[in-house]
């Protein structure tokens, strides 16, 4: 074949082909006219055809034509749920497969016992479930336990577009599923669902797939939107921007929904308050109806009275081993964490910005018209973000400021104007030393046409550009697919245990460089997760080794768990000296990231430390208790993560302990999930560790503190660094600087950090984080004459030293002496080793 795909795009509606498959589902009548309307309706003969006769198949259809919700149902009626085997459909995003599934569920009319979910932490799946809505990581993972997905007639992946990486690998692995099904004779269907056109990377690849699959399109209704681009020159301000662009709208233009997208949590946090305050929403009287979270203040008032009864439901636990300052009593009504109205310029009302080409239609201005103001954005709870979808109260105009989740995943009804800053926060890592970063950045010009497209879709809308038209011409066309982006040793320690040896001979959607693939192997190498290749031959075929490289029994015990390779190393180690609960808590801590609330900003100078008060010296107080004194402070920002999950468990990991002790409640929250999943796992692995989360985890004692150092060092030995001394120092920016063995630029200790004063002089950290400088974050002490022992693979070892000399070992028969070593490709000097 030339490797085009078949196009099939026809509307012809027939009855259904069989009636004795087909099975009935009892929808509301409410629920089937709303159906009706999906423009996805009028394609289900076609579609189910298509799945009937081929194994795999392509859907793209415009982001609201009905294609998350409607395939499965046709699915389920047309009976591929019959038996014992079921629907699954995955989502790269957690928010959406959880709304979904309730959302199937409804217009199903049908319990969510039959149409559920499963994410990372937890799921609603019984043994009735016959449609799952999962993440594609939760997928991947029972591809390890099942390969062949022997539970499931149909796997749908949804969102295919994003090409998230966990996407891609299952599209490469289903690609071979496929076929092995169908030689069983228990054939499993593939749909891969786009929300755009772009699907070359999966149908023209005949590594992935030698019979193209067909692509089914599914003309959506839209209605024409008019693009409004800003005439100046791309502002820094855009959250201010945006508001202002709000407020003209809302002013000056006839009824309709906004929807605005924002890079981030914050900002959305931001914006929402600002408008909520410019644009006040007065609830009615009834509190029945009363919605707290639309009112700012009545919403703080309602969320203390549960978080006072969560609390008395508590077991009440002695605080003794993790001590807590006493709370300012001033800083009770604080809100939790983002706090960050300061920095709003206070000429809010000010509409008279210029540049706008807004006023075209020269409605009347309403300006008593209230905002009904609604944020979204994935971390939101499930209750709050189901509001967008429901009509506003009337007499409101909806405003719903999103990031990018409502850009294709959720589709939001009764929007006309699109309110699009253009630019999208992503995290970038280098692919060689790891180190990441996030930034904002301009969009592609993709996403920027499926961000306007959301005001098409109940009638003609606009679309407000917050940046001129030469700008967006140099967007790039299509975002990358984050395949690319990232470091994937995590990605090939899944696949060496699902014995994929030749990562490079993956049919790769898009395929990382090789640069990256040897990294990655690299690592797993230097961690002892793969075998290392034989040093003979020469540099080229070392090089192709490398790419070969067969799983050890740890690099299965790695992949058993569901956390980075540094991290599962640590757990493989854990089960020395008790420490195992500690490593589960410390590598929760660590997978979970972020878990301390930076203030406004994340850098906050020594002088400013000093002169901080209230709350935030309290805050900052309390790490320097958490990470204690000695060798628990040597165990530096590792014992902090530590001693502040502890003691948030020991207050019984409620919302104001966090808020009063700087700690975000959300991570809290996900750290206390993946203590219990990690736990499971690791009994799992092992069935006589028997262990279980114990909130009441007494500290580590001096000993364990020192276990735990070495574990840290272990896992993280490509993390080394040390401190660049007097007689080093090229240049005074690299004054207490550190130097890393991949970075040639020095790194520095995170100024939160509890060892930044201390500057000792080896480290390990977590991870750099690029921001004015390269910090180093998660950074603890290790002493250098543990490098040789617990790192060898790391050291060159030179001769036998002389002094002191050979002495003979009784108990081993052995000879012992000493050898000098030195580290990495850079040779730091280390103490000497006996051997
Ligand atoms: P697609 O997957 O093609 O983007 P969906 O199946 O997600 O489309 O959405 C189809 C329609 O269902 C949209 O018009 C959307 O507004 C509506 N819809 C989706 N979820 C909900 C919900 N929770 N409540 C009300 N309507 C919803
Ligand atoms: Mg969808």
């Amino acid at each position: 074949g030339s490797g085009k795909s078949t196009l099939l795009n026809l509307p012809s509606v027939k009855a259904p082909s069989d009636p004795a498959v087909f099975v009935p589902v009892d929808r509301l009548p409410e629920i089937e006219v709303a159906r009706l309307k999906l423009p996805i309706l009028s394609e289900e003969q076609v579609i189910m055809e298509a799945i009937k006769e081929n194994m795999v198949v392509v859907l793209c259809g415009e982001t609201g034509s009905g294609k998350t919700t409607q395939v499965p149902q046709f699915l389920y009626e047309a009976g591929y749920a019959r038996s014992d085997k079921i629907i699954c459909i995955t989502e790269p995003r957690r928010v959406a497969a959880v709304s979904m599934s309730e959302r199937v569920a409804r217009e199903m009319n049908l319990s969510n016992r039959i149409v559920s979910y499963q994410i990372r932490y937890e799921g609603n799946v019984t043994s009735d479930t016959k449609i799952k809505f999962l993440t594609d990581g939760v997928l991947l993972k029972e591809i390890q336990k099942d390969f062949l997905l022997t539970k499931y007639s149909v796997v749908i992946i949804d969102e295919a577009h994003e090409r998230s990486v966990y996407t891609d690998i299952l599209i490469g692995l289903l690609s071979r599923i496929v076929p092995l099904r169908n030689k069983k004779g228990q054939p499993l269907k593939l749909i891969i669902m786009s929300a755009t056109l772009r699907v070359e990377d999966f149908t023209e690849n005949t590594l992935l797939f030698p019979t193209p699959p067909p692509v089914i399109k599914i003309d959506a209704r839209q209605f024409p939107v008019t693009i409004h681009f800003n005439k100046r020159t791309p502002i820094e301000d855009y959250v201010g921007e945006t508001f202002r662009k709000i407020s003209k709208i809302h002013r000056m233009l006839p009824p309709g929904g906004i929807l605005v997208f924002l890079t981030g949590q914050a900002e959305v946090h931001s914006l929402c308050r600002r408008l909520r305050r410019a644009f006040p929403f007065k609830p009615n009287k009834k509190p029945e109806e009363m919605d707290e979270s639309e009112e700012p203040i009545l919403e703080r008032k309602k969320l203390k009275r549960t978080k006072q009864m969560k609390v008395m439901t508590m077991p009440k636990i002695n605080l003794d081993n993790y001590s807590a300052l006493p709370v300012d009593e001033g800083d009770e009504d604080r809100d939790a964490g983002i706090d960050d109205e300061e920095d709003l310029p206070d000429s809010d009302l000010d509409l008279d910005i210029g540049d706008d080409d807004t006023g075209e239609e020269g409605m009347k201005p309403d300006p008593t018209l209230p905002l009904y103001v609604l944020p979204l954005y994935s971390l939101l709870a499930p209750e709050k973000q189901a509001k967008v979808f429901r009509p506003p109260p009337p007499d409101t105009r909806l405003c719903v400021v999103a990031t990018n989740v409502a850009e294709t995943s959720l589709t939001i009804p009764r929007i006309k104007y699109v309110v699009d800053c253009g630019k999208v926060k992503k995290r970038y890592y280098d692919r060689v030393t790891g180190v990441s970063s996030f930034k904002v950045t301009w969009t592609s010009q993709a996403s920027a046409n499926q961000r306007a497209g959301r005001a098409g879709r109940t009638e003609p809308g606009h679309c407000y550009r917050l940046y001129s038209s030469a700008v967006f011409g140099d967007f790039e066309k299509f975002t990358q697919a984050e395949i690319t982006r990232r470091p994937v040793d995590d990605l090939v320690l899944q696949m060496k245990d699902l014995n994929i040896e030749k990562v490079i001979n993956f049919p790769f959607p898009t395929r990382p460089s090789s640069e990256v693939l040897i990294a990655a192997e690299e690592l797993l190498i230097g961690l002892g997760a793969l075998e290392e290749p034989a040093k003979s031959g020469r540099h080229q075929e070392l090089e192709r080794a490398k790419l070969s490289c067969p799983i050890t029994h740890l690099g299965r015990v790695m992949a058993a768990f569901p956390v980075a390779p540094r991290y599962a190393k640590m757990l493989a180690l854990g089960r020395q000296h008790d420490c195992l609960p500690y490593v589960i808590t410390i590598v929760s801590a660590m997978t979970v990231r972020e878990i301390f609330d930076e203030f406004d900003r994340p850098v906050i100078s020594e002088e400013e430390k000093e002169k901080l008060t209230g709350k935030k010296a309290r805050v900052l107080q309390m790490r320097c208790i958490w990470a204690g004194q000695g060798n628990s402070l040597q165990l530096g920002d590792i014992m902090v993560m530590l001693g502040a999950v502890g003691a948030c468990e020991f207050a019984g990991c409620t919302s104001k302990f966090c808020s009063d002790n700087g700690l975000r409640y959300k991570a809290m929250v996900e750290i206390r999930r993946l203590r219990g999943q990690l736990t499971n796992a690791v009994n799992s692995v092992c069935s006589d560790a028997k262990l279980f989360v114990d909130p009441k985890m007494k500290p580590p004692t001096d000993l364990q503190v020192t276990y735990l150092r070495q574990i840290i060092l272990a896992g993280l030995g490509d993390h080394v660094a040390r401190r660049i001394s007097t007689e080093e120092l090229l240049d005074v920016k690299w004054k207490n600087g550190y130097k890393t063995p991949l970075l040639d630029e020095p790194v520095f200790i995170h100024p939160n950090s509890v060892l930044f004063k201390e500057l000792p002089e080896f480290v390990v950290y977590q991870e750099i984080i690029e921001t004015s400088k390269m910090y180093m974050k998660g950074v603890s002490v290790l002493q250098p004459e543990w490098i040789p022992v617990l790192l060898p693979q790391y050291c060159h070892f030179g001769k036998p030293l002389e002094t002191p000399g050979p002495s003979y070992c009784k108990e081993t028969g052995k000879v012992k002496c000493h050898r000098e070593s030195t580290f990495y490709r850079i040779g730091w000097q280390l103490p000497a080793v006996e051997v």
